[in-house]
């Protein structure tokens, strides 16, 4: 995800370059994910201007049954990086009032790690189902619906529920009377 941009930092605002990301990166340190898409580099007034729009895949757990799924990521963002030194004449450049993450080293080297990582987070989904009818997981035994893995009702309850089911039935039948 390194860009080196000292040519293009010594070009004139509006001068651009058009890469592709087609790499592999780590959203949390251990998992890694397979990022692709276009990226475009602006020369601004006062740095350059990263925009890219990437798709990935993620792994993660159905919110209702738990199986394993694998679902699509799509990710947008367009950040002005500022170097760290002017690229000219190599001095160092005045912080802006505004400190930002998101510089362009003294080697010229522009990182989209970090906004990569938060394009991440925003992208990620409300809610991940397996299927949007996916049934879930019985709430009293954790069997899961989808299969007919729940037993409760079949006469098979393990003995050290059973107690507890009566109880319940004992409550339910006091909230009718
Ligand atoms: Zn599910
Ligand atoms: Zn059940």
């Amino acid at each position: 995800m390194l860009f080196n941009v000292s040519q293009l930092m010594r070009e004139p605002v509006g001068a651009r370059r058009q890469a592709a990301m087609d790499e592999d990166w780590s959203p949390d340190g251990t998992s890694t994910v397979h990022l692709f898409g276009p990226v475009s580099l602006l020369r601004t007034d006062l740095g350059i201007l990263a925009t890219a729009v990437l798709s990935s895949e993620a792994d993660g757990v159905c919110d209702r049954c738990l199986r394993p799924l694998r679902y699509p990521m799509h990710m947008e963002f367009s950040e002005e990086f500022l170097p760290a030194i002017d690229p000219l004449t190599g001095a160092p450049t005045p912080d802006p009032d505004d400190p930002t993450p998101f510089r362009i080293d003294k080697q010229h080297i522009l990182d989209l790690d970090e906004i990569v990582r938060q394009a991440w987070l925003l992208a990620q989904p409300m809610q991940t189902l397996c299927r949007v009818e996916c049934a879930g997981l019985c709430t009293d035994c954790g069997g899961d619906l989808n299969t007919g893995g729940c037993r409760c009702g079949t006469g098979s309850v393990d003995p050290r529920w059973a107690a507890l089911a009566a109880l319940r039935g004992e409550t339910d039948d006091a909230r009718k009377g």
